[in-house]
């Protein structure tokens, strides 16, 4: 984008206000010039503008030049210049314009809430911040220097912060020379050597920065830590101040409170009710999974007692109706523990059928072969041992009566052909 400013003629300028008022959201501004940018939208510049471009950490302001949409604003370090991006060329050349003042103060209050944190954690545990990130929408985060404090300490910065909003201090801006900015206690040195400009929390915190910042700390409202993160050589604070905070503070609350009310518990009552209800739950899971073995072995118990007799085996054929594999793999395995057991277990569920074949030891037969013969007729495939086997394929409660049929005709056949016993 930024190549289009070989169209601009020399010696332009725009007149940045919002370093000496960042609270003015509306003004008239004389439009100098309109650039068509390479993806269609215009680039307007104007005499002066309170508009703040993306920078420092803190992401651009929106909002409106007459009716147009502003939807970007950054700047030309070089020449001075701030562009404000709009989708359509402007008829006019003197503008009202407006900013989106809800979006900036948020900006202006998690800025200086920033400012704040990292005063608090040089003077309360000696770190340093090394980068941050403004935003409004989501949590603000700023950088320290490779530590990682702790749960009680942060908790003792995030004190310190709200107590200094609280103390409502100025929050004064200024520029000062080269020369001068030796004079000033800076957190950490400035990244740029002339225009200087140093935001002081009174008397306490000294940072260059060309962010927007509100003019008191009470204006902050205030500052809630949510979380550390590690990162390779630094721990990232995600934070929320002001009426971000606020609205966290809201939705939170409306959810905490509608889970005690559930729980028919009050507020602080909640992390113990939801450990009682855990532990109850994994009591009822354990008693749960008993009776289901106690199910499992009764089923298996009175399919044994009415199985067809051929021979000394066993012929145990079986369809259910929606019965997932897991379910028909327990029941097989409790099958194939009853002597001279040979069982076919067919499941359809939707537009599947699941198969399991059980062979109890010493029958002389194997689960494996009898699975193959019978997921053959569907194009399906599975696989197991001699005792257990399992598979599936396409097909329906039809399906699985017909495989019952097949399954029939194959064990008799296969019944008389046993290598050991002859039935
Ligand atoms: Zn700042």
């Amino acid at each position: 984008m930024r190549r289009d400013w070989s169209l601009l003629e020399d010696g332009m300028s725009t007149q940045t206000l919002y370093f000496t008022d960042p609270y003015c959201f509306e003004f008239e501004a004389q439009l100098i010039e309109q650039i068509p940018l390479s993806d269609g939208r215009f680039g307007v510049i104007l005499e002066r503008s309170y508009f703040y471009p993306t920078g420092g950490g803190q992401e651009h302001d929106l909002g409106w030049l007459d009716e147009e949409r502003v939807v970007d604003v950054y700047k030309d370090e070089g020449r001075h210049l701030t562009v404000h991006v709009v989708e359509r060329r402007l008829p006019e050349s003197v503008l009202q314009a407006r900013i989106d003042a809800e979006r900036r103060l948020r900006h202006m209050e998690h800025h200086t809430a920033q400012h704040l944190l990292s005063y608090c954690f040089v003077e309360l545990l000696g770190l340093e911040t090394v980068s941050a990130n403004i935003n409004g929408d989501t949590p603000s985060t700023l950088d320290l220097t490779n530590s990682e404090p702790t749960l009680t300490e942060l908790t003792q910065v995030e004190r310190r912060a709200n107590q200094l909003i609280r103390s409502d201090l100025i929050v004064k801006t200024y520029f000062v020379s080269p020369q001068q900015v030796n004079a000033i206690p800076l957190r950490k040195p400035p990244k740029v050597s002339e225009d200087i400009r140093i935001v002081e929390i009174e008397g306490l915190d000294f940072s260059a920065c060309g962010g927007t910042h509100v003019a008191r700390t009470g204006g902050i409202g205030v500052v809630k830590i949510l979380r550390a993160e590690r990162l390779k050589e630094k721990t990232r604070i995600h934070f929320v101040a002001g009426s971000r905070a606020f609205e966290l503070f809201q939705s939170s609350y409306v959810i905490v409170a509608g889970l005690a009310a559930q729980m028919s518990v009050g507020l602080l009552e909640l992390p113990a009710a939801v450990q009682r209800q855990a532990d109850q739950l994994k009591n009822l899971q354990r008693e749960l999974t008993h009776l289901k073995d106690q199910a499992l072995a009764h089923e298996a118990r009175r399919l044994y007692e009415t199985a067809e007799r051929l021979g000394n085996l066993r012929i145990i054929l079986a369809a259910f109706d929606g019965r997932s594999m897991n379910d028909l793999r327990a029941l097989a395995r409790e099958l194939r523990l009853l002597p001279n057991v040979t069982a076919v277990l067919v499941g359809a569920q939707g537009e599947r059928v699941s198969l399991v074949t059980a062979c109890a030891e010493g029958v002389g037969l194997r689960a494996d072969d009898l699975l193959r013969r019978l997921t053959s007729r569907i194009n399906g495939k599975g696989g197991g041992d001699a005792f257990i086997a399992q598979g599936g394929g396409q097909g329906d409660l039809k399906t699985a009566q017909m495989l019952l049929e097949v399954a029939r005709v194959d064990l008799f056949a296969l019944a008389f052909n046993r290598p050991e016993q002859q039935p």
